[in-house]
């Protein structure tokens, strides 16, 4: 997909316009890709775009506004009159930002759920444990993704590169000691998109990386290459393809190295505070996105030019897709809502002789054993000495796959829908676990039991009830999260073959339509028991590739395990 429009000379309402963008200045400037959702999957579609094309421009809708330009895990405070500060935990930081900005729109099942609205979506405070798929992710439970691994090789490793994803980056004596005594389940340092440092545990203070800063520097960077004098001499058509060391060098500020380029358009366009309440379509293309600015409540009908792309998660993505109809042309839109199952337990550990390393922390995943169904789970253990206590607090959590389910679903809120402030219907969820859930949840708590003995905890494990809030879970107890607590949350527009069992092919593209794509964890078939952000990124950088070269052999390669 190639646009037309000529790329040099910039028009003079280009360079009045500012960095950020209304959705009424999108109307005028229309730009070929709109992207719906500024989390880590629309931000991976309009990094790809940016970056690798040079004439397709990009513009990101985002409903909240701009909170903060980079992970919240950089922040060194954040105040939360709500919650008073529980001294001595851990974690406060980013819990307490959580609670202050968490939207619980989802009515059903998924109740406890929640959604950030801001730049960046909930990419600003995820814990930046970014993991691929393990082979067997895409095979389970029954060959239902219509792609493997080694097709999204290439696009993993640009996320590791991009994310800057590092693994063993915690050291010390207490990561060596946890690593031995858990050396027996395959313990290992989880990949972890953590720029610098070492050494520490759920406080970590800086160096987290996030999709919002690059979406931020990307921004800047267009705004700055649209805004050059020109004829000022040197290297940019080749410079502007390496677009990581051009963004690093726009970072620092250092000075153009110049070009014989001509002042170019604007390319990337980001509109906060956008909201996208319904797709409009004509025939098989979306021809108009209704918007609202949502500090004045005005709505703005926006122009769809090459395609639109759904990027504001599983569930909100779906809700859009049933508010525009697209219900009605495939009964499986809104099907396949997946989760983790997510077990949390807490241990004190006093009698190892380690609680004293200050500063140091553990930080490993233990993997499923093997592919049979009860075992599609893997364990994070972090933690470190809590301070003045003389004892070392480790958090294990148990993440496990859900089957997938038809009955499983987002719909709209019926038969009296409660409305959202744009009069679109709530998303009301319908979730149950299966038999095969269940059986996995008892074996995730019996590991739990046996992780927690290893590691040299003394007692069992109490089973409670789990309380909304920031803290971690007490020790010597374990509990499981509601639906939709993890996070993780995935399926709704499955991508497959066939419309008979699937909403989207395998680049995200609805079938029978033209120009609509899903670029987030919705067209997952199943959840994976791997953290699902890399994924998403990978598949967000696939789906960049396909609008820029359709007809690329990447694109076109067969399914590979
Ligand atoms: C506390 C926490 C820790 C996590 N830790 C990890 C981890 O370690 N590893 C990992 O892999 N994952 C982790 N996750 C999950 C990760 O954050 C999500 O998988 C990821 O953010 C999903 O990206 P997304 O872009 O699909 O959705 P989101 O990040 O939710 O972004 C969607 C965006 O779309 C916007 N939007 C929604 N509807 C509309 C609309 N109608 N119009 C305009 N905009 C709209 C929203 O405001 C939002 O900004 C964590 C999540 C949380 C909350």
């Amino acid at each position: 997909m190639t646009s037309d429009k000529s790329v040099s000379g910039s028009s003079p309402k280009d360079k009045e316009r500012p960095l950020l963008s209304t959705a009424e200045e999108l109307a005028e400037v229309r730009p070929d890709i709109l992207i719906i959702g500024s989390g880590p999957a629309g931000t991976a579609v309009a990094e790809y775009l940016y970056t690798e094309g040079s004439k397709l421009t990009v513009g990101v809708l985002e409903r909240g506004p701009v909170i903060t330009t980079t992970h919240i895990g950089n922040f060194t405070e954040v105040r939360d009159p709500t919650r008073p500060q529980v001294p001595g935990d851990f974690g406060f930081r980013r819990g307490r930002f959580i609670s202050a900005h968490e939207r619980f729109i989802w009515d059903g099942d998924f109740e406890k759920g929640m959604m950030i609205h801001a730049l960046g979506g909930r990419g600003i405070v995820a814990g930046a444990h970014l993991a691929r798929f393990y082979p067997e992710d895409f095979l389970w439970p029954e060959n239902h993704w219509p792609l493997g691994g080694r097709d999204l090789e290439r696009f993993y490793t640009r996320a590791e590169q991009v994310r800057h994803v590092a693994c063993g980056e915690c050291q010390g004596h207490l990561q060596v000691w946890a690593m031995g005594r858990l050396h027996h389940y395959n313990a290992y340092p989880p990949p972890w998109g953590i720029d610098v440092g070492s050494g520490r545990g759920f406080s970590a203070g800086r160096g987290y990386d996030s999709s919002v800063a690059h979406l931020w520097t990307l921004l800047h960077d267009d705004y700055v290459q649209s805004h050059r004098p020109p004829h000022d001499g040197g290297d940019m058509p080749r410079q502007r393809r390496r677009s990581g060391r051009q963004s690093a060098r726009v970072r620092r500020g250092a000075p153009h190295d110049g070009g014989d380029m001509p002042r170019r358009r604007r390319r990337l366009f980001v509109a906060p505070d956008t909201y996208v309440a319904r797709i409009d379509l004509r025939g098989d293309k979306a021809h108009q996105l209704i918007c609202y600015d949502t500090r004045n409540n005005q709505s703005v009908p926006l122009p769809v030019g090459k395609a639109v792309i759904l990027a504001a998660s599983p569930i909100e993505s779906a809700r859009l897709a049933l508010n525009s109809g697209l219900g009605n042309q495939n009964e499986n839109v809104g099907r396949y809502l997946a989760d983790h199952i997510y077990i949390q337990a807490g241990i004190r550990l006093t009698n190892h002789g380690l609680s004293h390393l200050q500063g140091q922390c553990v930080n490993v995943v233990i993997p499923p054993v093997d592919a049979r169904p009860e075992h599609r789970f893997q364990v994070e253990i972090r933690g470190e000495p809590r301070e003045n206590t003389g004892s070392l607090y480790l958090q294990l959590t148990a993440e496990g796959a859900t089957d997938p389910q038809w009955g499983n679903r987002v719909a709209l809120s019926e038969p009296n829908p409660e409305k959202d402030d744009y009069k679109v219907p709530r998303a009301n969820t319908h979730f149950t676990y299966s038999a095969g859930d269940k059986a996995r949840i008892e074996m995730m708590k019996y590991r739990l039991q046996q992780l927690a003995t290893a590691l040299g905890w003394e007692h069992g494990l109490q089973d409670v009830k789990y309380m909304h809030g920031p803290g971690t879970p007490e020790e010597g107890t374990l509990r499981q999260l509601p639906p939709g607590r993890s996070h993780h949350e995935a399926g709704t527009l499955r991508m497959g073959k066939a419309r008979a069992d699937s909403v989207t092919n395998p680049y995200g593209l609805f079938h029978g339509l033209a120009n609509v794509y899903a670029a987030d964890a919705s067209v997952f078939p199943c959840v994976g028991v791997a953290n699902p952000m890399l994924t998403i990124t990978a598949l967000g950088y696939r789906l960049g590739e396909h609008l820029l070269h359709p007809r690329s052999p990447a694109s076109a390669s067969p399914r590979r395990a």
